[in-house]
């Protein structure tokens, strides 16, 4: 097979990059599962955008603060300059945020935000925004999608990406020339045994590039959800009990019901709270209450969670609900430049997979949606200006060894296992790093 662009992953980021592309240019989009099943269609709470030049400074801080000031201040920078124009772009596209009576933009808030600057749908943002660009990206002739479609590998020489192998929907493998090979594979949440993230998302794209030596950024920053509806059914999906729950006046108790922790704090603060109180308590799980949201917002706001709760024998309406924290979003990732450039030519990464700096140590809630389409978009911009320096290698496709990959189960299992090792590794040596710190101090 052979492609212009190649974009691994057919969730928001690769979507709207395909859709930045010029028409003239052949894109393929390949999507390990089904193309709805991708953690885009999953944001329920929003997507941040600056109101107004008086928010700016508000916004930078609450990002920065979010993320232990370890963020990248350009990055952050650009992500909040071009809220505002990919949020207009995505209207185009046909994106319907909510309202307010007079037909302006109405916004909601989430923890750590100090104020309104979150859009929303519903508790469907996410795929209220992704089905949209999915139509979008089906009505163009140049994109083509292929679902069941893995990347296993790429094929690189001297740190050069001329595409990748992929292992077919009836299991076979092949080759795909491209000219620029985007990775926008999401987390890694798939790795874990309580995550809100699809099971399928474990990281491919970080077990390649460890394979390769592509350069790495924190990878062993990983934000847990501090509320995710509590099941006995450890196999399940953690379902995400949004932060704009608690924006909204939701409140957690222990197993007193008594409350315990500030809940509109960072996230990581409040699963730190919620995890040592479950300790202390020998529980499971905390409880939230959902009741001071009032009803109309409590059921105009939040449907979807309120019918799955029901589903599961609660009544938010007028009990409270058992929650868990549960692993939910990658800070770090493939190392990235502001153009989302990897430090392998002709290789770029976007959305979840990849680590431009943003989110610092901790994302502030939110702002992945809008960080996944800003870069993306800052990506093609790039590949378009660099479009004629690309080189091809097709000789190298004739050497492929495709027996290596043979073994689907083996080679997933030893690229899973190369991701979680490469996570310990960083947590150990950022434990080094402040023990040895620590007693530098102490001198
Ligand atoms: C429950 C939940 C709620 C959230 N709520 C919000 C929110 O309210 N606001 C917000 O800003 N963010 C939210 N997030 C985070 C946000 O949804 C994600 O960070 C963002 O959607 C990531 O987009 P992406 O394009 O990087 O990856 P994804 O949307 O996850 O897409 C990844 C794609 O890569 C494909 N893929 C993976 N590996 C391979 C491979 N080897 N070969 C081929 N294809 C592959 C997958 O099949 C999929 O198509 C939420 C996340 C979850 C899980």
């Amino acid at each position: 097979m052979k492609t212009d662009i190649l974009i691994v992953g057919c969730g928001c980021s690769g979507l709207y990059a395909a859709l930045h592309l010029p028409a003239d240019k052949q894109v393929t989009i390949i999507s390990k599962s089904d193309l709805e099943s991708s953690d885009s269609f999953l944001a329920q709470g929003g997507i941040c955008m600056l109101r107004d030049e008086s928010d700016f400074e508000d916004y930078f801080r609450d990002t920065m603060k979010a993320g232990h000031y370890e963020n990248n201040r350009t990055s952050v920078e650009i992500m909040i300059r071009e809220s505002q124009r990919v949020i207009a772009d995505l209207i185009s596209y046909g994106v319907d945020f909510e309202r307010e009576a007079d037909g302006s933009l109405a916004f909601t808030r989430e923890g750590a935000h100090s104020e309104k600057r979150i859009l929303f749908h519903e508790d469907i943002t996410g795929r209220e925004i992704t089905s949209k660009l999915l139509e979008r990206a089906k009505e163009r002739p140049n994109i083509q999608l292929l679902e069941y479609t893995t990347m296993i590998d790429l094929v690189e020489e001297n740190n050069t990406c001329y595409g990748a192998v992929l292992r077919m929907k009836d299991g076979s493998l092949q080759s795909i020339e491209a000219g620029v090979t985007l990775l926008a594979c999401g987390g890694i949440g798939g790795l874990y045994r309580h995550s809100t993230n699809f099971r399928h998302l474990t990281g491919d794209a970080l077990a390649i590039a460890i394979r390769h030596n592509i350069k790495l950024e924190n990878i062993n920053y990983i934000q847990i959800h501090p509320t995710t509806f509590y099941s006995e059914n450890e196999e399940d999906r953690s379902f995400l009990i949004s932060e704009s729950v608690r924006g909204e006046g939701a409140l957690l108790y222990n197993k007193n019901m008594e409350r315990f922790v500030d809940e509109l704090q960072p996230r990581d603060v409040v699963t730190k709270a919620i995890l040592a109180q479950m300790e202390k308590d020998g529980t499971d799980h905390v409880w939230e209450d959902l009741r001071p949201i009032p009803k109309n917002e409590l059921l105009n706001h939040f449907p979807n969670i309120v019918a799955y709760c029901r589903s599961q024998g609660y009544d938010p309406e007028t009990e409270c609900i058992p929650v868990v924290p549960a692993q939910h979003y990658f800070m770090g990732g493939i190392k990235v430049n502001s153009d989302s450039a990897t430090s392998m030519k002709q290789l770029y990464a976007i959305g979840e997979t990849s680590c431009n700096g943003v989110h610092g140590k901790n994302r502030l809630a939110s702002n992945s949606l809008l960080e996944s389409l800003v870069f993306a978009g800052r990506a093609t911009t790039d590949i378009i200006l660099h479009y004629n320096t690309l080189e091809s290698n097709p000789e190298l496709f004739q050497k492929i060894r495709f027996d290596k990959y043979e073994d689907a189960e083996e080679y997933g299992r030893r690229s899973n296992e190369l991701v979680l090792e490469a996570i310990r590794q960083a947590e150990w040596i950022m434990e080094e790093e402040a023990n040895a710190a620590s007693e530098g101090g102490m001198e």
